[in-house]
């Protein structure tokens, strides 16, 4: 997503003018996911959970930590989505 160029993280040299998905930083105020890229989020929390239980604690520590950064992600969702309703106002 490409909404403001100057919030754009994804090349912040200057030497592009496109946004550059191979480098797409995902707390950039550029990017914008569907609930069912929330709900994706929130499944791959779970099995990571799960593989973390399954796993040495460094390990899985670390495992854990990933699935609430990506849980924090699908909540940020939730709370700034814009429905169709909000959008055609
Ligand atoms: S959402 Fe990703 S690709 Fe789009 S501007 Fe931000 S960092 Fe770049």
């Amino acid at each position: 997503m490409y909404r403001k160029r100057e919030q754009a993280v994804c090349h912040r040299d200057g030497i592009k003018d496109t946004p550059s998905l191979d480098h797409c930083v995902p707390s950039c105020g550029n990017i914008a996911r569907t609930d069912q890229h929330a709900a994706d989020l929130r499944h791959r929390a779970e099995l990571l959970d799960q593989q973390a239980a399954h796993t040495p604690q460094p390990v899985g520590d670390r495992l854990r930590a990933n699935a609430a950064r990506l849980r924090g992600l699908a909540d940020a969702h939730d709370r700034t989505r814009i429905t169709f309703q909000e959008a055609s106002r």
